[in-house]
């Protein structure tokens, strides 16, 4: 691989700053201390790129997004933007930089790491090594599908309509990450539908059961949306990857990550197609917003961010030696306490955001 990669970090707003410039001390401890050399970049998105530029999502930011290799985003929003008009609000510029880019395949693991286990509201012995993953449709379905709105009905009532599309090739194009992923874990893939309403979805039963013909190593099974929501709950470690339309993906991605127990502890991969040259547009984010009860505050807990990070070593770089040596590292330190205040218990030390980097870069280096 070509050594050299660059990255563009976008900070947005709230505890954003705090929580990427963690993740930064292991960019640059990578660069010094390893074969790779890893160039980063700042750009501007949501509520700061609004006030700084009027608009929250600069044309530069699309440029340098566009030449970057792989993103990482921290999170945009907040209190102070929230009577701005729809077209500029910040969340303007997260949905822009998603659909200019492309990226249609949203990762989102669920892992339960022991320090934490009490953190969920399930029983122990439900969630216990639990690690599995989303993988959601994100630029098709019904939140995009035409025509849409709501119209006036002649006796005076309102009739509201969405609709349900996808074509054979976005089911085939997801369904073949979800497949690949599955063969580099443990081989097993369920697919989630509802193809025994709606017309849209036997359709993606179809065409995912198709793609499965090319992957025999990949053991598929299929389920309805309804009971795969039960079973997450019920007996989540039943699953290994899930792939599944935008909606159906937003709400058992929510619950999934639930089981965890800890927004601050959530990474997620949003990719885009292979382009020429094997490049492919990626952006990396935690699943949390910008927090901003607690921005500023150096209490944020930036474990999420820092295991987007590791997704983008595993999944735009390759780099799975790296990658393995920081999930071990998070493992690891909170193992032995080093915990923010989101996840400690009563009784234990709280870590700050910069603490926690710290400890982080001192436990890689043991590792490394
Ligand atoms: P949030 O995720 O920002 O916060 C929810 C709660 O979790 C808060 O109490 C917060 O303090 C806590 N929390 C979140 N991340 C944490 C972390 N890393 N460490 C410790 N505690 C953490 O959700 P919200 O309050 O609904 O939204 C706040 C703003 O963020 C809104 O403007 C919203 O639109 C935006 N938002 C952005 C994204 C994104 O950028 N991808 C996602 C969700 C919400």
């Amino acid at each position: 691989m070509n050594k050299e990669k660059n990255i563009l970090l976008i900070e947005g707003d709230g505890i954003g700053p705090e929580v990427v410039a963690q993740a930064k001390k292991i960019i640059d401890f990578f660069s010094e201390n390893s074969e790779y050399k890893f160039i980063t970049d700042k750009a501007l998105l949501g509520g700061i790129a609004y006030d700084k530029t009027g608009t929250p999502f600069p044309q530069e930011t699309i440029d340098k997004a566009k030449n970057s290799d792989a993103i990482l985003l921290g999170a945009v929003g907040g209190p102070k933007w929230e009577s701005l008009d729809y077209s500029v609000r910040p969340e303007r510029g997260l949905l822009g930089i998603r659909k200019e880019l492309g990226l249609f395949a949203n990762l989102r693991p669920a892992i339960v790491f022991d320090a934490l286990i009490d953190s969920s509201t399930l029983k122990p012995e439900i969630v216990s090594g639990l690690d599995i993953m989303i993988v959601r449709e994100l630029t098709g379905g019904i939140y995009f599908g035409q025509p849409r709105g709501v119209e006036e009905l002649s006796d005076g009532q309102k009739r509201g309509y969405n609709t349900l599309t996808y074509t054979s090739s976005e089911i085939q194009r997801i369904a073949k990450v979800a497949f690949e992923l599955a063969q580099k874990r443990n081989g097993r893939l369920c697919s989630v539908d509802k193809a025994n309403v709606l017309e849209s979805t036997e359709l993606w039963r179809q065409e995912v059961e198709k793609i499965g013909e090319n992957y025999k190593d990949v053991e598929l099974s299929n389920m309805y949306v309804d009971n795969a929501s039960m079973q997450l709950v019920r007996n989540p470690k039943q699953f290994d990857v899930m792939v599944t339309t935008n909606m159906f993906g937003d709400i058992l991605s929510d619950t999934a990550s639930m089981l965890t127990g800890s927004l601050g502890m959530l990474p997620s991969a949003s990719l885009g197609e292979k382009r020429s040259g094997g490049k492919q547009y990626a952006l990396y984010e935690p699943v949390h917003g910008s927090a901003p009860d607690i921005a500023g505050k150096n209490i944020a807990n930036p474990i999420a961010t820092i295991s987007s990070l590791s997704m983008m070593f595993r999944y735009s770089f390759n780099l799975q030696k790296e990658a393995d040596i920081i999930d071990i590292s998070i493992k690891n330190i909170l193992a032995r306490g080093v915990k923010s205040a989101d996840i400690a218990t009563e009784n234990e030390k709280t870590y700050s955001t910069s603490e926690i980097g710290d400890e982080l870069i001192k436990e890689i280096a043991k590792n490394l």
